[in-house]
This record gives C-alpha cells, structure tokens and sequence, in this order.
C-alpha cells in the first residue's frame, strides 16, 4: 500500500517551514504594533454557523465545504474561513461586555479548508492570517484595517501592490441595488454563463465578479453599485477616501467588486499585486465590514471588519522575488565523538551546551570522525567540540572555530559550571583573533 497526501493539501518541510515561521513571525510584529491580539479557536464547527455566518448561496458554503456527520449524528464542517469561527467566540464568551477593550482588535492563523480545483496558489487546505475588529462603525477603523494589510505587505518589500476599495453600502440600499441589478441582467439572460444564471436570482452581485468573459462584458455596463448608497452608506465611503488620502495610500474604485462571502457591507477591498513573476492582478488579502454579522450569530448588534491574507500566496509572491529568508537555525555547536566510549560524555556535554544557551547537536549514528567533521561543516556550525575516550579520562574536550580552523582544549568540568558563557565568549575572541 502506497499511502499519499490528500489531493489539495501540502506537506511542510523544514526548509519550507523555515520560511512560513519568519513570515509569521515578521506579520506578528506588525500586528502587535496596532494592538491586535491572537484568538486561537477550533478547526471544526456546526455546519450551520458557516452556513448562517457565510450565506447559504455563497460558493464556499454551497460548493466547497468539508462537511461530515460525526458519531454523534452532529453536522460539522472543517471550517473554510475564519471569520464565523471568531464571531461565533465572540459572542459565545460575551466579549461584547464592558470588561473587554473596545473595539476588540483580534488576528488568527490556522488552516482553512475548500473543496476546490486545486493549482497553484490554490489548496483544498490553505492557511490564512486574518483580522477582525468588532464594536466600531468608525471608518478610521475601515483605513487603519486596510493601512495594516498594506504594511503588513510593504514590510515584505512587495512592490506592486493595488489596493482595490468598493462599497455595497447598507442591506437596505444593498436591496435597491440588487433589483437594479437584476432588472439589467435579465434581458442578458440568455448570454450568461450557466453560472451566473443560476446566481441571476439568489445572489446577483456574484455575476459582476464571474470570471467568464461573456459575463465580464455584460457586466461591464451594469449599473453602479456607489449610485444606491444611501446618505449614511455614501457619508461613510467618502469618509474612507479621505482618510486613505491622509495617510498617503493610493487606492482604486473597482465598483464591480463584490466578495465571495454574503456577510459583507459597506467598505470592501482587495489588495492585488501585478508581480510578473505570479500572474496578473492575483489577490493576495481581502477583507471588508460585516456590521449584521454579530447579530446574525446571536449577539448583540455589533460592528465589524477585518481580512485575511492568503499565506500560500504571499509565500509564493516572496519566492518568486527571490526572497531572502533568513536561516532560522543557527548552529553554535556539533559535538564530534570519537569511540563509543565518549557517549555518555557526549550526552552530558550537548545538555550543559543547551543550557547555557547555545544551539547544539552532537554525533549520534556512528560516522567515522572525519565525516563528523563534514556534517558539522554542513550544518554550518560555528564550534565543534571534540570528545575522545582520552578526553574523557583527562576531563577535557577540543574546541575549534570552523572559520578560523583553530582549535583550544578546555577542562569539561569549566564548561559544566557557571562560569562557562564567559569562558566561551573569552575563548571565541581568542580563537577568532589573528595570531
Ligand atoms: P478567490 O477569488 O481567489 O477564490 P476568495 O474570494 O475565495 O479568493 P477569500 O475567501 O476572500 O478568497 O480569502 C482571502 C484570501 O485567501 C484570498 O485572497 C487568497 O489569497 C486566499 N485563498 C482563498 N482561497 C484559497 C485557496 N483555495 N487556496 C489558497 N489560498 C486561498
Ligand atoms: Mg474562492
């Protein structure tokens, strides 16, 4: 039996994990700066609350969810966003109660899972980084979202980035425009793509974000949805531009973007980037404001937004820049053993290593000395310690410096004592020094 990975999902290696942790770590920082705090929450939920929080007539809730029956006949999903999961926490544990920091700023990490056509830069698991922020309608809180998305972008030295804005305005003049809409797609009826007819009725705004041509061209003359914001819904876009303009970010007005997901209102965006090396305009975060979204779950009336930051895609859009990712593991020390004898020295020797510090691996399946040497050379350790069964009976071990080659003997019971991080700070200077 040849046992392979699921169609869709990928296996990490640690030269790749190497990468995936400092991009992590580098976008926590960023985070961390504008106060947000990690949320940490299953993988599995009620298949309703995807199907309440997402939409029923959305793709990922229609198409391509991973839903199941578990042994106790409960209808679950692997979740395929992280947004409801968040929702449905946030209202379970009452952060809506005066004791909790408004507006809540949160970010997750974590894997998501579609049933969809996989290629690249599209998984059946795939991971994302998103935000959420809840209790606020202020657009301050709209620019700083998307100012995070496109620094955390920016940090990375991505150059050609669009931030791409749209507003659908509120559900009452989202209901407007939606028979507007409806009203100019049905004489095309016949000349939409089999489906955008079906989404002619359930979900119109779909079809101005089909990826079929024909439909593209239709669409292209649709009316706009900024023509059906109310006065709130237009005083809030406005006030998005604006703030946009004061912190200098360019934006662009795509008024037939819509999302893939039913929950959103007013400000949406999507940050594109036109790398050659990755296909033109590919949308590597998106995000917008769902302020029923709360209330639809089972809470009180709450505003929120946030986005969510395709990992897969950024890793790739780096690798194909040529990124430098730094090595993540630095060796300090490989602990060379000659003979059997010096096992149990070895062990004691790498433990005290560790523990004052150092980043050590020691010789563990028998190689002859001289490939030892060459592992360690490999590994690119800066120290090698040599331990032989007369080092062990003088109680003492070889020290050398692989990029100066030279070489001291230090007493072992030195190194076992506290003194040592000195001793080894005072040793390298000698070791590194010229004559
Ligand atoms: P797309 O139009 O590419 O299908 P989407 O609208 O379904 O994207 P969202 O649900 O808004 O995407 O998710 C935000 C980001 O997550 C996307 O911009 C993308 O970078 C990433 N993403 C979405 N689906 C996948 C997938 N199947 N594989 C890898 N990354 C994905
Ligand atoms: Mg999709």
């Amino acid at each position: 039996m040849n046992y392979q990975k699921i169609r869709g999902t990928a296996d990490f290696l640690p030269e790749t994990t190497n990468k995936w942790q400092y991009v992590e770590a580098k976008i926590e920082k960023i985070l961390n700066k504008y106060y947000f705090k990690e949320i940490r929450l299953p993988i599995f939920e009620q298949f309703e609350l995807f199907a309440r929080g997402v939409g029923e007539t959305s793709d990922i809730v229609s198409k391509e969810m991973y839903d199941f029956y578990d042994k106790g006949e409960r209808h679950l999903a692997l979740r395929p966003e992280g947004t409801a999961g968040v929702v449905r926490a946030y209202v379970e544990n009452k952060i809506y109660g005066p004791e909790h920091h408004k507006p809540v700023k949160y970010y997750y990490t974590g894997p998501m899972f579609r049933f969809e056509r996989p290629q690249s830069g599209r998984m059946r698991q795939f991971h994302q980084m998103g935000v959420e922020v809840y209790g606020t309608t202020n657009p301050a809180v709209d620019v700083e979202t998307m100012a995070l998305a496109m620094d955390i972008f920016q940090s990375f030295g991505i150059q050609d980035l669009s931030l791409v804005i749209n507003s659908l305005g509120n559900t009452k003049s989202r209901i407007a425009y939606r028979e507007a809409l409806i009203e100019f797609l049905e004489p095309h009826y016949e000349e939409l793509s089999e489906d955008s007819q079906a989404r002619l009725h359930k979900n119109p705004l779909r079809v101005l974000d089909s990826k079929d041509e024909q439909d593209q061209k239709i669409v292209r003359h649709a009316p706009s949805v900024l023509d059906y914001l109310d006065e709130d819904s237009k005083a809030h876009f406005e006030e998005v531009k604006l703030m946009l303009e004061l912190l200098g970010i360019p934006y662009e007005i795509d008024t037939n973007m819509v999302r893939g997901l039913d929950y959103y209102n007013d400000t949406i965006f999507e940050i594109m980037t036109n790398d050659p090396n990755f296909g033109s305009n590919t949308t590597i975060c998106a995000g917008g404001r769902y302020d029923s979204l709360v209330e639809e779950v089972g809470g009180p009336a709450t505003a929120g937004i946030g986005f969510a930051i395709g990992l897969e895609r950024l890793v790739m859009l780096l690798e194909a820049m040529n990124y430098d990712f730094p090595e993540r593991h630095e060796l300090d020390a490989f602990i060379v053993m000659i003979g059997k004898e010096a096992n149990q020295e070895a062990l004691k020797l790498v433990t005290a290593l560790r523990k004052h510090g150092l980043t050590a691996e020691r010789e563990f399946i028998g190689r002859k000395p001289k490939s030892q040497f060459r592992t360690a050379d490999k590994l690119n350790a800066k120290v090698v310690f040599t331990l032989g069964s007369l080092e062990v009976e003088n109680r003492t071990v070889n020290m050398k410096l692989l990029a100066t080659g030279k070489e001291i003997s230090l007493n072992l019971e030195e190194i076992y004592s506290d003194e040592f991080p000195q001793i080894y700070n005072e040793t390298l200077i000698k070791l590194k020094s010229e004559d």
